[in-house]
């Protein structure tokens, strides 16, 4: 079997997965109790936040575990728009959907939001962004690294412009980027963010939020008064743990596993480049763990199930997934051509994949030409 699917998930760790045991057999006492059981599985929660806002360097960041990075985006975004009564929010129109259908559904109620285009290498343009910004807007919203074409905004050049406006907060999904990318900004420098651990080699069931100790963010759970009221509900201490575990392993790597997986994605590039029914959709300077590319002459699905059928798993994104064939936003925001958007499929790379991995695969697609 050949896995090229790491955006959408991967393998958890052997050793994030022991941490995850140890502490859920060991702390199993609910953190809220008052006995000492709960008072040792707090004291592990508090643990775990600590430890992950030191290896974030987010001293002032509040930490609210979350099921996922759907849930934490979902929380963060609705929280602090509906504390105010009204608003401008500038966002992008490549943003996940965790993102982009709250946007939409917010543009519903009423706030007036503006969706950001990108360029050719699936970029913003600065100067839109700062075109738009003013006093009114209570929100920008970009993500960090994009889950489709693998391209890395310029978040430290939007925390410069958003700095301009004290009002104004900046949210960042930082889901494909952390640990995978070496930042050229500093976390606590944004105002609220989202991971998930299952995209980093941790558990499934664990994400988290962050924001500034100053935001008041709306309640959209009730419940408990665990987690600030954000996230009520009995806290999975072996989760945090987990996703503590993997943060602290991964992060110091990020560089090396960065390097390793920036030669495979070339080497890819330079198998891919002798294909002349491939146009690919990731830029030059996109993150190397995603690369994106449209079929000329070939029906997507017929590749996606041609490639399956030799045991190789790439993400299908929306050509074969949807009856339908809606053509994937992302690529078409890119391309504004239909085709291309619908033909799309995303290969994803791993510090674990090997270049025989990339050799079969380039084998097997080099015969689906005759397919
Ligand atoms: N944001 C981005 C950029 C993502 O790639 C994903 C996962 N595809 C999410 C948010 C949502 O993450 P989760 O699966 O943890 O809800």
């Amino acid at each position: 079997m050949l896995y090229f699917d790491y955006t959408a998930t991967t393998p958890i760790d052997e050793e994030v997965l022991e941490t995850y045991i140890r502490v859920e057999k060991n702390f199993f006492g609910n953190s809220t109790s008052l006995h000492k059981f709960g008072q040792m599985s707090n004291y592990m929660y508090e643990k775990a936040s600590d430890e992950i806002r030191d290896v974030l360097k987010i001293p002032d960041h509040n930490i609210v575990f979350t099921a996922n990075a759907t849930e934490a985006n979902n929380l963060g975004i609705y929280g602090l728009v509906l504390k105010q009564e009204s608003g401008k929010i500038i966002t992008t129109k490549i943003e996940h959907p965790s993102v982009y259908e709250v946007f939409k559904d917010l543009e519903k109620r009423g706030y007036e939001i503006i969706f950001l285009d990108i360029n050719q290498d699936g970029i913003i343009d600065l100067q839109e962004l700062e075109k738009h910004l003013s006093k009114d807007v209570i929100l920008v919203s970009v993500m960090w690294v994009n889950n489709i074409i693998g391209s890395v905004q310029p978040i430290k050049d939007i925390i410069e412009l958003v700095q301009e406006y004290p009002k104004t907060k900046l949210h960042v999904d930082c889901v494909q980027g952390m640990g995978k990318i070496i930042p050229d900004f500093d976390f606590s420098e944004i105002d609220l963010m989202s991971i998930s651990a299952h995209k980093i080699y941790g558990p499934k069931g664990v994400g988290a939020l962050f924001f500034r100790k100053q935001i008041e963010l709306e309640r959209r759970l009730y419940g408990s008064e665990a987690q600030l009221g954000v996230k009520p509900g009995t806290i999975s201490v072996g989760l945090a743990a987990a996703l503590c575990k993997t943060l602290k392993k991964h992060l110091p790597l990020t560089k090396e596993h960065y390097q390793y997986v920036h030669k495979l994605n070339q080497y890819l590039r330079q198998g891919l480049s002798n294909f002349d029914y491939i146009v690919l959709n990731s830029g030059e300077n996109a993150s190397p763990y995603i690369l994106n590319l449209s079929l000329k002459d070939l029906n997507g699905e017929t590749l996606v199930h041609f490639l399956e059928s030799h045991e190789i798993y790439v993400s299908t994104g929306s050509a074969c997934s949807s009856k339908l064939k809606k053509p994937e936003r992302t690529i078409y925001c890119l391309t504004n051509d239909v085709k291309r958007a619908t033909s799309s499929i995303r290969i994803s790379l791993s510090h674990l994949t090997t270049k025989e991995e990339i050799d079969k695969l380039l084998e097997i697609l080099e015969k689906a030409k005759h397919v």
